[in-house]
């Protein structure tokens, strides 16, 4: 199911419609159908980004053996930010951070420690605007962009991976980062790390749905994480999971 395939079907169930309504004289109401039906796609596959809808997502590897990839969103937060490096550190454990550019602003030490701590860094846009998806093609790639200078002016290298803010998809966004030949790196396990959920319960979420090839969205912006990452690196050690970089996970490149 792609944006393409779903509008042609509806553009072919309306001429369907047209012509019962002009050969058979059905009630003008049955237009509402596929009208109903086609926005419920659309909404379905631009806010889903494991549907692939407008945009090819890598969201898992295929892979059977045990390894899987641990992401951070929202950061480079002063408070959450070092407590989750230093975690990771002790662990000896590798993740990828997508950051918000106007959070590098003040906070330029953090990127250069996650990328001196062997640490991937990926784009997740400028704003991170609840709006952002009502922006064009010139509108994304400015947002994707100006966080690319920001990382670069730090570390030196062009971000290669890119996650769309809220999973959320449109054309505009399809269109931009297919223009600067971004990754499109999704997820499988949503951790819910941000909502009011405690985190007992966010815990057995992550941990339930670990399989091979996994890839879970954490936030370094939540206490919580904090605790959750932990135990998510215990029971990876405890159920022989290896925690590996999504380059070696999906066997992509991460900068250009
Ligand atoms: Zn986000």
């Amino acid at each position: 199911m792609t944006f393409k395939s779903t509008s042609i079907t509806f553009l072919f169930s309306l001429l369907i419609v047209g012509a019962s309504y002009y050969f058979f004289g059905i009630s003008l109401w049955w237009f509402a159908l596929p009208i109903l039906v086609f926005k419920i796609f659309v909404i379905y596959g631009s806010s889903t980004i494991q549907s692939n809808f407008h945009i090819n997502a890598i969201c898992n590897s295929k892979t059977s053996e045990k390894q899987i990839a641990i992401t951070f969103d929202d950061g480079p937060n002063k408070e959450h930010t070092p407590k989750v490096l230093s975690l990771l550190k002790e662990n000896n454990t590798k993740a990828t951070f997508f950051v918000i550019g106007k959070n590098i602003i003040g906070n330029e030490t953090l990127v250069k420690q996650i990328n001196d701590d062997g640490h991937t860094i990926g784009n997740h846009t400028f704003s991170h605007s609840f709006f952002i998806d009502f922006k064009n093609t010139k509108g994304f790639k400015e947002e994707l962009n100006k966080t690319s200078d920001l990382v670069f002016n730090i570390i030196g290298k062009r971000m290669k991976l890119f996650r769309p803010p809220y999973g959320v998809t449109t054309p505009h966004l399809a269109k931009a980062a297919k223009q600067l030949n971004y990754n499109i790196i999704g997820w499988n396990i949503r951790s819910l790390d941000t909502t009011n959920d405690n985190e007992e319960i966010i815990v057995q979420r992550v941990l339930q749905q670990i399989k091979p090839g996994a890839i879970i969205l954490f936030h370094d912006t939540s206490e919580k994480t904090i605790n959750v990452l932990k135990q998510t690196i215990n029971f990876a050690k405890q159920n022989g999971f290896k925690i590996v970089s999504l380059q070696q996970l999906l066997n992509i490149t991460n900068y250009e």
